[in-house]
């Protein structure tokens, strides 16, 4: 029936909505893969800002315009011998430099304001890490020690792995020997990402390895290793999605169309 009464094309409807189903169905998918598969954004995207390091002076012109204060700037000062000169001149060394990103309105006027190019915005835009390799390596780049590092991403995260290196740290700190501790930690988390983790620290407290390099390794492979085993998945959920939608689907939508053709010619 329409709205003034009459009584349409009986099915029409559902004949409309059906093909409006099948355009859709046989239309290109837009889908992104992402995480597995980046986007392709413009250059001029708007996500982190970026400092290269070597071009600032510590000015400080970008913290003191920043309408958030949100900008944080360390440094110190250091004696620079030129040659011919009577004294010796002093410049600015950077030691810190951080942006709240949680206070941050992205307005862009430190990157407008900084007189030396120093600052400028990056297409990245992924801000959180949740992979416990990434979290560690994050850590030991911001120049935590291996077991500090397992101590804060473990009391960070939540989980039973984090409660493991929470507990490693733990006893570390009481005194049991590292290696004793680091023991316990492959015992009770028998995983070859685990046992991977254990052997880069070794490796760096045995040798002095660099463990921020070995960890971005690290995390780098589990993601490849998730990945396929999720490629994998999906490859074997597939025929059963087939398989209910012969035994299910089709003949429920078979059913609707004859229940909606009957009552319509009723
Ligand atoms: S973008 Fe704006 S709010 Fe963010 S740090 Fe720069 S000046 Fe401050
Ligand atoms: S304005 Fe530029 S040069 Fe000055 S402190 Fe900020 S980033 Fe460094």
């Amino acid at each position: 029936m329409t709205d003034d009464g009459e009584r349409g094309t009986p099915g029409k409807g559902l004949v409309q909505g059906l093909a409006v189903t099948l355009k859709t169905m046989t239309r290109r998918s837009t889908t992104r893969q992402y995480p597995d598969v980046e986007p392709d954004l413009p250059p001029r995207s708007r996500g982190v800002i970026a400092l290269l390091e070597e071009n600032c002076t510590v000015c400080m012109l970008c913290a003191r315009e920043c309408p958030d204060w949100c900008i944080y700037i360390d440094s110190h000062k250091e004696e620079v011998l030129v040659p011919g000169a009577a004294r010796a001149r002093q410049r600015n060394v950077l030691d810190r430099f951080d942006i709240d990103f949680a206070l941050c309105m992205y307005c862009g006027i430190c990157i407008e304001v900084c007189p030396f190019d120093a600052l400028h915005w990056t297409p990245e835009f992924e801000y959180a890490e949740t992979d416990v390799l990434d979290l560690l390596h994050i850590a030991v780049e911001a120049g935590l020690t291996p077991l500090r590092a397992l101590g804060e991403v473990g009391r960070r995260r939540g989980g039973v792995l984090a409660g493991e290196l929470r507990a490693t740290a733990t006893m570390a700190a009481l005194g049991v020997p590292r290696g004793q501790a680091l023991d316990r930690l492959i015992r009770r988390c028998p995983s070859d990402g685990v046992t991977a983790l254990v052997a880069a620290i070794r490796r760096t407290e045995r040798h002095g390895a660099p463990l921020g390099p070995a960890l971005s390794g690290l995390a780098a492979d589990a993601r490849t290793q998730r990945a396929q085993r999720l490629r994998e998945r999906a490859a074997r959920a597939a025929p059963k999605i087939q398989l209910v939608v012969a035994l299910l689907l089709v003949p429920a939508t078979m059913l609707l169309v004859a229940a909606a053709l009957t009552a319509a010619l009723l």
